[in-house]
């Protein structure tokens, strides 16, 4: 990767305009350490914060229910490396011309689909590219290029390179080399020596690896960055030292350890003991650690190989295949559930996690699996909420109560009040809506009608009204207060039917609402106002993954709701108070593509558009 100097805009990221900013004004010095991220070093925390979550950008490839992936790019460097070769239609055809190398976990299909489109885009350039799996796979993919004709290569096409390298559990064993010159024939070639459990070895960056138990051998990944190392251009220019090739060597001898007596060649000023530059010149912190986590039985050697490989992640990617209910399907295929997922991302401490790889039999079960991850992930987070024993999934029993069997208005307030308010960093990202029954006229209807859930894309930014097909609707133009006069008209099924027509002309042009800090019931927290009309929803944190919302409309009794996290995949990090908070999504309107109503939902099901549940999904 390339060299750079530490002044990078994005250290402004975190000062955004607006009541966002007023919010984070508002609170103490540390909290907002926290708030983004960079609990271990509070000193230089907004620096290294801004830098921390910059540098290395992992991202799955696919919806958390689609093939695993994850692709990680890398700011500086014009470099990605991929984990696994399912489905890459997402990616651009510039994000796969970056990649150097891609970590295969396994050869099930839904792991390496994405070879031929892959090797079909970079056959005629001449930017290498390196594949390591597991044992055999050197094999594999001589047979997968002996599937092709390569007559029209020959000594003159463009020289590019595949090379093949198999991890046999402990070390690199085999290596073949396949060059486009060559119509891909296997050459084999001496494995590079890198120690045990390494798979790539860079000044800036490495690659463990692990082989689990899934049936066969399937690997789980861990890219280390090395030591981060800045040159501070201030103390650079307060010393008088030029900028210059020995900021190399410098970087170079501070990576490898060397004592503060170590000296430094300084162009033109002779020479400086690496002690003096250190602190003055240069600002060093740890390196990412990102964990790359599928397809494994559940088994306490699993666990035990995933738990030290993921010691002290930034961030875990792991499969959350099926529900613990589920459990035996997990074991008869031999793949994590949720629950499983988050207490392995736990035990290893890991900061962030996110699941993925979710069996397609839960298409339509709304948050279930995100659910239950973070629930393993974060406990004391998951129990804010001191009202008594959970269900198996972790949802706090009084909820699946007033689901069921409704609540007084009254008694739906003092619940209300009784639960903590929140901070606007909490409502970031894609909720699933669902309402609680109170007798409102509301009760049930927006779920009729197709709502889905709520998108927090940031304080200035939210789309109240999310509906099947990733339509965000205008409030404004919804027959909102038609259907609070008249609910009975609004349920009927012309009324229905009409507005599924007229949907699409109903779509939002911008954002709907935004947030501002609002004293409610003697609580100041976070309140969504509709920009178009006079209604303000309130909101109270339950757990890790749930809020109940209160919708305040003039003249009407409150309208209670639920809002489920993972809207869009199931991605959560550790927020102020270790509660568990969920990330935004890159796309506003992500995660609701399959159009299934909300756990809990009252109103009828909805067939899926997606595709049938149960497709195949896991080999
Ligand atoms: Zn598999």
């Amino acid at each position: 990767m390339a060299n750079f100097l530490s002044n990078s805009p994005d250290l402004h990221e975190v000062h955004s305009a607006g009541p966002l900013a007023v919010a984070r004004a508002s609170l103490s010095g540390d909290d907002r350490l926290d708030r983004i991220g960079t609990g271990r070093r509070k000193g230089m925390a907004i620096r290294a914060g801004a830098v921390m979550t910059q540098l290395v950008q992992p991202r799955l490839v696919n919806p958390p229910e689609g093939d695993p992936g994850v692709y990680v790019d890398f700011r500086f460097g014009r470099r990605a490396v991929l984990f696994d070769l399912g489905d890459l239609a997402p990616l651009t055809p510039r994000e796969l011309l970056r990649v150097s190398h891609v970590f295969v976990s396994h050869a099930h299909m839904d792991h390496v689909a994405g070879f031929e489109p892959l090797l079909r885009l970079r056959l005629n350039r001449p930017r290498p590219l390196s594949v390591i799996g597991p044992a055999g796979f050197v094999r594999q993919t001589e047979c997968r290029l002996g599937a092709f004709s390569w007559n029209l290569l020959d000594g003159a096409s463009v020289d590019f390179r595949l090379t093949v390298a198999e991890f046999d559990g402990k070390r690199l064993s085999v290596a073949a080399e396949f060059r486009a010159r060559d119509a891909f024939r296997r050459r084999d070639v001496p494995p590079v020596d890198l120690g045990e459990g390494i798979v790539l070895a860079e000044d800036d960056l490495a690659v463990e690896a692990v082989a689990l138990d899934h049936g066969i051998p399937s690997l789980a990944f861990a890219l280390q960055e090395s030591l981060r190392v800045n040159v501070w251009r201030t103390g650079l220019e307060a010393l008088g030292l030029p900028v210059g090739p020995w900021l190399d060597a410098a970087k170079t001898a501070i990576r490898a350890g060397a004592p503060d007596a170590h000296p430094i060649a300084i162009t033109g000023h002779g020479e400086m003991p690496l002690g003096d530059l250190r602190d003055r010149v240069f600002h060093v912190e740890p390196g990412q650690r990102v964990v790359y986590v599928t397809d494994a039985a559940d088994t306490a050697p699993n666990r035990a190989a995933i738990a030290r490989l993921a010691r002290g992640a930034d961030h875990i990617f792991i499969e959350a295949a099926f529900a613990e209910a589920d459990r035996d399907r997990a074991r008869a295929t031999a793949h994590l559930t949720a629950r499983a997922a988050g207490e392995i991302a736990r035990a290893a401490g890991a900061r962030r996690v996110t699941g993925f790889h979710h069996s397609a039999r839960y298409a339509g079960s709304g948050a279930v699996i995100p659910a239950e991850l973070a629930r393993a992930w974060d406990p004391r987070g998951a129990h804010v909420d001191p009202n008594g024993p959970s269900t198996s999934d972790g949802e706090p029993n009084w909820i699946r109560r007033w689901r069921r069997a409704g609540l007084s208005p009254e008694a739906a307030l003092a619940r209300f009040d009784s639960l903590p308010s929140v901070a606007f960093d909490e409502l970031t990202g894609s909720w699933v809506g669902t309402g609680m029954p109170t007798g409102h006229p509301l009760d049930g209807l927006l779920e009729r009608l197709g709502w889905q859930g709520k998108q927090f894309e940031s304080a200035e930014r939210v789309h109240p009204l999310i509906f099947r097909h990733n339509v965000a609707l205008d409030p404004a133009l919804l027959p909102l207060t038609v259907a609070l006069r008249w609910p009975r008209l609004a349920r009927s099924g012309p009324v229905r039917a009409g507005f599924h027509l007229v949907r699409r002309a109903l779509r939002a042009r911008g954002p709907a609402a935004s947030l501002a800090r609002v004293e409610f019931r003697g609580h100041l927290g976070a309140a969504m106002i509709y920009h178009r009309q006079p209604i303000v929803d309130h909101f109270r944190r339950i757990d890790a993954v749930c809020l109940l919302g209160l919708m305040q409309v003039p003249s009407m009794p409150p309208y209670f709701f639920l809002l489920t996290a993972g809207g869009s995949g199931s991605e959560f990090r550790r927020g102020i108070a270790g509660i568990a908070i969920r990330t935004p999504a890159a796309d506003p309107n992500a995660g609701f593509a399959t159009s299934e109503p909300c756990p809990g939902f009252t109103g009828r099901p909805v067939p899926s558009v997606t595709g049938p549940p149960g497709a195949p999904q896991f080999g």
